[in-house]
């Protein structure tokens, strides 16, 4: 069994390429280090089933190479964090719809299945609850660079469906939900490392907004199970399935926890979205996926509790300060 990873020295992609070497398969990684970090896999180098590529996705004849000697593609390379996409709308854009296009042609052209990583972003602004796969997708305006990231990662989902039905391509979609653990770096904006590093930092916590807002956390680990069994599954071939957890908090409930697990003298400070991010910027109020989909294909779903995943996050942080500088 051999894997190919792109995106493999990022957050996810890494904890997947571990749990396949420790599954005595061969693991391939490409990854442009643009998100990612050589830090992440660098425990990994010494293992003769895996190698590594430092390269753009866009690199047809590698990636072309690199897909020719995989059985199963997990095309995780992708522009992440919300912060990076209001940032940089055209690094954003380009890298998530020319990146797919190069892997899902590649794979084409040599029958490969490929799991493609899509995100809970696509649900845009919907109020129905829980998110279910066959909903519609609720986008906000086009003025808004945010809804950039979830406009071009439903393309990579039009698009991995469009390969499965024109090509005949095994294509699987996981819509990943707010996905947490170690070696996730606050730099991107992500909450729980930002918050576990202001609190031991003793920092003020920045809860965005007024806090209200709900997330649904789900462990590193219980997805990449997820992302392992719905692989193996032939019933997922085709179709879009949610990956998260279902236990929701609020922002400002996991400020206080984050507060309470780490003993920390932080204060929590309440910060505008405008300051945050960028001025007319629309948070999203609630996310929570319907697991049915998955429940029914791999008998489990992300269970983790939050608390676990905090002290998984600080246990990291306090045996590498270099985390201190991630944000
Ligand atoms: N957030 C926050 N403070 C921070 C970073 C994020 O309050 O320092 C909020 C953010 O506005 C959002 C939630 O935490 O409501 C989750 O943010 P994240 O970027 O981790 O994921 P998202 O759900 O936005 O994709």
């Amino acid at each position: 069994m051999h894997v190919l990873i792109t995106g493999g020295a990022g957050f996810i992609g890494s904890h997947l390429a571990e749990a396949y070497l420790q599954r005595g398969a061969w693991v391939s990684i490409i990854d442009d280090l643009s998100t990612g970090s050589v830090r992440n896999v660098n425990h990994l180098k010494a293992n003769r089933r895996f190698t590594y590529v430092i390269d753009d996705v866009c690199n047809r004849r590698v990636t072309a190479e690199l897909v020719d000697m995989a059985d199963v593609v997990f095309h995780l390379a992708a522009a992440v964090g919300v912060k990076l996409i209001v940032e940089r709308p055209v690094h954003t854009i380009t890298t998530n719809l020319e990146g797919t296009e190069v892997v899902l042609d590649q794979a084409a052209k040599k029958s490969k299945k490929v799991i493609v990583a899509s995100t809970s972003e696509v649900y845009g602004k919907t109020t129905v609850f829980p998110f279910n796969e066959d909903h519609d997708l609720v986008m906000g305006s086009t003025a808004r660079a945010r809804w950039a990231y979830a406009c071009s990662k439903a393309m990579d989902e039009f698009m991995a469906l469009a390969y499965h039905r024109e090509k005949g391509l095994p294509t699987v979609i996981a819509r990943l939900f707010n996905t947490v653990g170690p070696r996730q770096t606050g730099r991107y904006g992500m909450v729980i490392p930002t918050f576990v590093s202001q609190a031991l930092q003793n920092k003020p916590i920045t809860v965005y907004g007024d806090g209200k807002q709900q997330r649904c956390f789900g462990h590193v680990d219980d997805v990449v199970k997820c992302l392992i069994a719905l692989a193996e599954h032939p019933g997922a071939v085709g179709k879009v399935i949610n990956i998260g957890s279902q236990h929701e908090i609020s922002i400002l409930e996991l400020a206080k926890t984050v507060k309470d697990l780490t003993q920390s003298g932080s204060e929590i400070v309440f910060v505008p979205y405008e300051e945050a991010y960028a001025a007319g910027f629309e948070d999203m109020m609630r996310r929570v996926p319907d697991t049915t989909r998955l429940a029914d294909l791999v008998g489990f779903v992300p269970e983790t509790k939050v608390d676990k995943i905090i002290r998984d996050v600080m246990a990291e942080q306090q045996n590498d300060p270099r985390h201190s500088l991630d944000w």
